[in-house]
């Protein structure tokens, strides 16, 4: 194998002088992983049709009870509430609840990579012809689990969507975790849509 030309105490100055150069260089970016999905705590979930039955789980005492309870915890979210039938209040009628999961993480931030490498236009801009903002992003590989579950990024305040999946580079495959994302934000009219690839 090609790793063993290298020795290891060379290996691991390089991955600390890499990660010292991600650590110094770094500035805070968002990561939304996909939403975490309940099922619905007030009302019964139908599995044949994937929505809300339309019925409470409680009667209006049992409702209340639970609801005060919840706030007494310290939530301030409403969780159960007596309806008749028809529309969940709480679910508003999906079934189930999304937890939205996201975190900052530390990343070396590279807005249009591609552009600076010359004549290698094109390779980390896989919709660049259509108006889009490459970025990448250098982390720490301990993130490669949550940005495997990446679904968007906010990078310098501009939302990004992942090009491809996290890519681990470095000597002995381990050092540093790349990721490539763009964004159309600047340049699309329509806000919000600008999911193409993904
Ligand atoms: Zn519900």
């Amino acid at each position: 194998m090609r790793r063993k030309r290298i020795s290891k105490k060379t290996r691991e100055k390089f991955k600390k002088t890499i990660r010292n150069v991600i650590g110094d260089l770094s500035r805070e970016v968002l990561v939304y992983k996909k939403p975490a999905i309940h099922e619905c705590p007030n009302c019964f979930y139908d599995k044949l049709t994937s929505c809300s039955t339309g019925k409470c789980k409680w009667t209006p005492v049992e409702a209340m009870d639970k609801q005060n309870g919840w706030e007494a915890a310290g939530n301030a979210s409403v969780r159960y509430k007596y309806f008749l039938k028809g529309r969940c209040p709480v679910c508003n009628g999906k079934g189930y609840l999304e937890t939205q999961r996201r975190r900052w993480i530390n990343a070396m931030v590279i807005w249009n990579p591609g552009s600076r490498i010359a004549g290698n236009d094109g390779v980390y801009v896989p919709s660049g012809s259509d108006g889009t903002t490459t970025v990448e992003l250098k982390v720490h590989p301990k993130h490669y689990d949550l940005m495997k579950d990446c679904i968007r990024l906010m990078v310098d305040g501009i939302e990004c969507k992942l090009s491809r999946p996290p890519l681990l580079r470095g000597l002995g495959n381990e050092s540093v975790l790349i990721i490539t994302a763009y964004t159309s934000h600047k340049f699309d009219k329509t806000d919000g849509d600008v999911i193409k690839e993904y």
